[in-house]
């Protein structure tokens, strides 16, 4: 920018669980609300990468125990990922916000392959990239994809929003009455104590190369602004 700091760059991870607003399928009226307050960022000079998860479609583990293949119902889990950045782009580019969608499973009339050279130059033009179908790999969540593109695009923080809670308690705040929210954890803390705030693999990555990460709630008015331009709301992890 103008004062010759480099310009923030952050990734959001949503949870497809927001997308739907409660239910299966798309809230329009969610998702516009979340591409405003992305463009608020945007405006302010903040690069932003997203990563949409896909729980409000399939959850492979949840088909599985249904009876389906693990690794074929992690596609179309994957999929479903897809869906809700086209929905987000959409709103995005209503909210006159320059996006590219990527994704790790080539479907090129709807989007990009992910190459991530690619996806850094649109960051650096100001336009926000959404990275689908995580990493295209049954197994993986889309948290884990959230810390990977993080590291591989250079971001400095992961921002994850969350529905039902406002970061990281002590013990889970929807069955304790007396859990207390933390400002403050290590990766560690979270691992051991089993804090639920995503999957091992994801906070083991984080803790092995060192990526911060802050937790926040999607619900307030004002949140996903507020944490992508890296006001301290909700709870901080790191090393
Ligand atoms: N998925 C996968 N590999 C990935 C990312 C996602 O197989 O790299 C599948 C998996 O079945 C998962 C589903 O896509 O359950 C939706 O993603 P996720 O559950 O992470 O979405 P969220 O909980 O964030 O809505």
């Amino acid at each position: 920018d103008e004062e010759g700091k480099p310009a923030r760059r952050v990734l959001l991870k949503l949870s497809g669980e927001a997308f739907g607003g409660g239910s299966v399928g798309l809230d329009a009226d969610v998702v516009r609300r979340i591409a405003k307050e992305i463009g608020v960022a945007v405006r302010d000079g903040v690069q932003v990468a997203i990563v949409v998860g896909g729980g409000n479609f399939f959850r492979g583990a949840e088909l599985s125990v249904a009876g389906m293949d693990r690794a074929r119902a992690d596609y179309m889990g994957m999929l479903g990922t897809v869906m809700n950045c086209l929905a987000l782009q959409d709103f995005l580019e209503q909210a006159g916000v320059k996006t590219r969608v990527q994704t790790a499973i080539t479907m090129g009339q709807v989007a990009e392959p992910y190459i991530p050279l690619r996806a850094i130059r649109h960051l650096e033009k100001g336009r926000v990239v959404i990275f689908g179908a995580g990493a295209g790999m049954p197994y993986f969540s889309t948290d884990t994809v959230a810390v990977q593109r993080a590291l591989e695009t250079g971001c400095e923080q992961v921002v994850m929003g969350k529905n039902g809670v406002d970061g990281v308690y002590d013990s889970d705040p929807r069955r304790n009455p007396d859990a207390k929210k933390l400002d403050h954890l290590t990766y560690t803390d979270a691992l051991v104590n089993r804090l639920g705030v995503m999957d091992d693999t994801a906070l083991a990555m984080c803790r092995d190369n060192d990526v911060q990460m802050r937790v926040f709630g999607m619900e307030g008015e004002g949140n996903v602004t507020r944490a992508l331009a890296g006001e301290p709301i909700g709870t901080l992890i790191t090393t």
